[in-house]
């Protein structure tokens, strides 16, 4: 599933060939992707609109048109943009034309991807607000924020961690990468981490994602470039899909466990495993 790094890792492919060009036509195959507003109703607002900016904000990506209007782009589970590719797939969602004679066709196997019209940048401003949390990259995303952040919760750390609504754009990968850092166990209290340990935290968020954007991604399913070709962090992975594997640091047998529903996994060596909770322990 794209996260974070991923859905950069499109948008700077993109924004060369898309921002001051105007979208020529916007054919939207399958209902899905923007319902309820219906294909006919977005391509009306969109169509012959010019791209001003793209951006991104957690997982989303942001077509910034003109006149304030945002066609607000989400990739889910198995979702990619192919530009110009050579070959239509019977998993097509969306085909964008654009000024320039540049093709974008938005692939979806799974359907869960979306896009969303949202009028006006106060609006947008509300659409974040209501479900994201800051971003990773941000000056106010500091240790101590991290830490009130978490504070006084009980799920388990690595649930805490994919909850966009708290901290924007980390999914079950980047979790997983950035505890294993930290020497932290993914059922952890959220809660009740360490000071030192938040501080650790937020470095080795900003690290593996950092790390994520410079290998242009993880390829571990559908995720793809532009063009089809894969990203390569997965390759870099410490922990992630390496269950059964002895662990880089100590050698212990890395696990594989389900936490907060998502296959979680952990070397129980160095991200030791937590103490029974008591009531009110902090
Ligand atoms: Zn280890």
């Amino acid at each position: 599933m794209p996260e974070l790094p991923e859905v950069e890792t499109i948008r700077r492919q993109l924004e060369p060939a898309v921002v001051g060009e105007r979208i020529e036509e916007i054919d939207v195959l399958d209902p899905r992707w923007c319902a309820p507003l219906a294909p006919a109703e977005l391509r009306d607002v969109v169509a012959g609109r010019r791209v001003e900016a793209l951006r991104r904000r957690g997982k989303y990506l942001d077509w910034a048109l003109a006149a304030e209007v945002h066609l607000l782009m989400h990739l889910r589970m198995t979702g990619t943009l192919l530009l110009d590719p050579l070959q239509t797939s019977d998993h097509t969602r969306v085909v964008i034309s654009l000024g320039g004679g540049h093709r974008l066709a938005f692939v979806d196997p799974r359907r869960f991807g979306t896009g969303q019209l949202v009028i006006g940048d106060g609006a947008l401003e509300d659409f974040y607000a209501t479900r994201l949390g800051v971003e990773p990259f941000d000056d106010e995303f500091t240790p101590a924020h991290l830490r009130e952040l978490a504070r006084g919760r009980r799920a388990p750390i690595k649930s805490f961690l994919l909850d966009q609504r708290r901290i924007a754009g980390i999914g079950n990968i980047y979790a997983d990468e950035a505890l294993f850092r930290t020497g932290v166990h993914p059922r952890r209290a959220a809660g009740a981490l360490r000071p030192a340990q938040y501080e650790l935290l937020r470095d080795a968020i900003r690290e593996v994602l950092s790390a994520g954007i410079d290998a242009r991604g993880a390829s571990i399913d559908d995720f793809r470039h532009l063009d089809g070709a894969r990203g390569s962090f997965q390759d870099r992975f410490l922990v992630h899909r390496r269950g059964g594997e002895p662990c880089v640091r100590c050698g212990t047998t890395i696990r594989k466990m389900v936490v907060g529903g998502r296959g979680t996994y952990v070397c129980e060596h160095c991200q030791p495993v937590p103490r029974a909770r008591r009531a009110g322990a902090a």
